[in-house]
């Protein structure tokens, strides 16, 4: 059998079952962990499997408050020093939008973030095409690194709800 239908069998046997097994899924982290070269703990896999599933930019205390039951033995402390490997190993991208909490995105693509002011929520968006600053800097010999794109305001549901409650 060749590997792509032996793929697309088992793909349809997961999908029948409609069963994706967390086995398979903390595999995946364990490489994604591996290929930027940060050796693989149950704490680090636990946190890095976290962060790529929500999406939703969380922050040290919600990350130990979803794990904490699972694993006993986790600290807060250990939370933060895990994100500081990934962030330092380039797994994971943190986020400094929101002054009073500092949050991590496993999307370590270049993209742009908006903070609700009213509900807090940060929104994804699309880095900016073309970046003129940038571009004046390295004609300028500046090697840049790091680009933050952060926006804040409201979002449409927010001012919806806002817009209703002014009627
Ligand atoms: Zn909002
Ligand atoms: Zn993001």
């Amino acid at each position: 059998m060749q590997i792509s239908q032996k793929c697309l069998s088992l793909q349809k046997k997961i999908n029948c079952n409609n069963y994706k097994s967390e086995r398979e899924v903390l595999m995946k982290t364990y490489d994604y962990l591996l290929s930027f070269n940060v050796k693989p703990s149950v704490q680090r896999l636990a946190i890095m499997d976290y962060l790529l599933t929500h999406r939703t930019h969380p922050s040290i205390e919600e990350i130990y408050l979803a794990l904490c039951d699972d694993i006993p033995t986790l600290s807060k402390t250990t939370v933060y020093n895990t994100l500081k490997l990934f962030v330092e190993h380039g797994a994971a991208q943190m986020l400094t939008i929101d002054e009073k909490n500092v949050c991590y995105d496993g999307d370590i693509s270049l993209h742009a973030h908006f903070l609700c002011k009213k509900c807090n929520k940060i929104f994804d968006l699309p880095a900016p095409e073309e970046d003129v600053q940038v571009r004046r800097m390295q004609e300028n010999a500046f090697q840049v690194d790091e680009m933050h794109y952060y926006y804040k305001g409201v979002c449409p549901a927010c001012k919806q709800m806002d817009k209703e409650q002014a009627n």
